[in-house]
């Protein structure tokens, strides 16, 4: 099917956008265009208008300050994917990037795109939950901070103001001995996610867990922390003890529907296994985090 005819406008500033945003009624934003260009052919989406935001420049950042890693609302996956940084230091973001869709869906789709879509089975959601993260977005009055809690309604839902621009996903910078691992099973290379666990775990000086945070992807109506499990860690040592119940108590919380390609049972089962091993990853990575914590 071919898309219903719409006009396009390519604002060259933050400012432009939000004003188009204001001043017309019915539009939709494209950035990468991996959800949004299927919506059109489909006509799930028949906006009068586009905003194409790929002309303003600036926007295709991925760095790192003092306080976070920042992700410009036009970095692409492809971009997570081939920093040295996020390898050298945000383990699930490693993880993750290579394991969204296939190589030319990366090399369009954008991490804050991915984040606005909002797909409960979409993998930057979990992940952003688990490092406790931030979409800066501009609107008409300014600039508003959502944290990631906040963000996710309902499928393909959000509290992101319908005059608003996300223009950056941020997570804080590691802490001393952080680790973090994402974990997430599909049917086959370029899918969805059945299932998917983030894990990031803080150790304190006696190598304690200070702080656990997990998000999972795909067995909720949004993507979910999963703060059973998190309570459950916090105090205790790591070890395949305390993470096997905390995959337990993970799955528990979960809410999986059945479909084509596994029961909810199944689901909840791989809930568990994927938490424990990316709490196992994170725990092991929580080691190796040597920057910040030599300084
Ligand atoms: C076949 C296929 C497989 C996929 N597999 C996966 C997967 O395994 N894991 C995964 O996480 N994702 C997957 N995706 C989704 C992919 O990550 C998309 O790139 C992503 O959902 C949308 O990013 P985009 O930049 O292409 O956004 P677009 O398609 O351009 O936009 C998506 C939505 O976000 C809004 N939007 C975009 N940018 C902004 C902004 N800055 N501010 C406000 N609103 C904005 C748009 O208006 C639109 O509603 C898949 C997609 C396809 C088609």
């Amino acid at each position: 099917m071919k898309p219903a005819q719409f006009e396009t406008h390519e604002p060259n500033t933050v400012e432009e956008a939000v004003s188009l945003l204001e001043s017309l009624d019915d539009r939709a934003i494209l950035a990468g265009g991996q959800s949004m260009v299927p919506m059109l052919r489909f006509r799930l989406a028949v906006p009068e208008t586009v905003i194409d935001i790929n002309a303003i420049d600036g926007l295709d950042y991925l760095e790192e300050d003092d306080e976070w890693l920042r992700i410009g609302a036009l970095a692409r996956h492809a971009d997570v994917e081939e920093s040295d940084l996020v390898a050298e230091q945000y383990g699930s973001f490693a993880d993750t990037a290579p394991l969204v869709a296939d190589p030319q869906i990366r090399n369009r789709g954008t991490v804050a795109g991915a984040i606005a879509q909002a797909d409960p089975k979409g993998d930057w959601g979990s992940v952003l939950l688990a490092h406790e993260g931030e979409i800066v977005a501009q609107g008409p009055d300014g600039e508003r901070v959502i944290p990631a809690a906040d963000f996710f309604l309902l499928p393909y839902d959000t509290t992101l103001d319908e005059n608003e621009l996300i223009t950056e996903i941020r997570v804080p910078t590691p802490a001393p001995r952080e680790g973090s691992a994402y974990h997430k099973l599909k049917r086959k290379v370029g899918d969805y996610a059945m299932a998917g666990s983030a894990a990031r775990l803080v150790l304190d000086e006696d190598g304690r867990i200070e702080t656990a945070t997990i998000g999972l992807t795909a067995v909720d109506i949004t993507n979910v922390r999963a703060t059973d499990a998190e309570d459950h860690l916090e105090g205790e040592r790591p070890g395949s003890e305390v993470f096997k119940r905390a995959g337990e108590l993970a799955a528990e919380q979960s809410n999986p529907e059945s479909d084509e390609h596994g029961d909810a049972g199944y689901k909840e089962r791989m809930v568990n296994v994927l938490t424990q091993r990316a709490l196992g990853d994170a725990a092991e990575r929580a080691g190796l985090v040597k920057r910040r914590v030599s300084q």
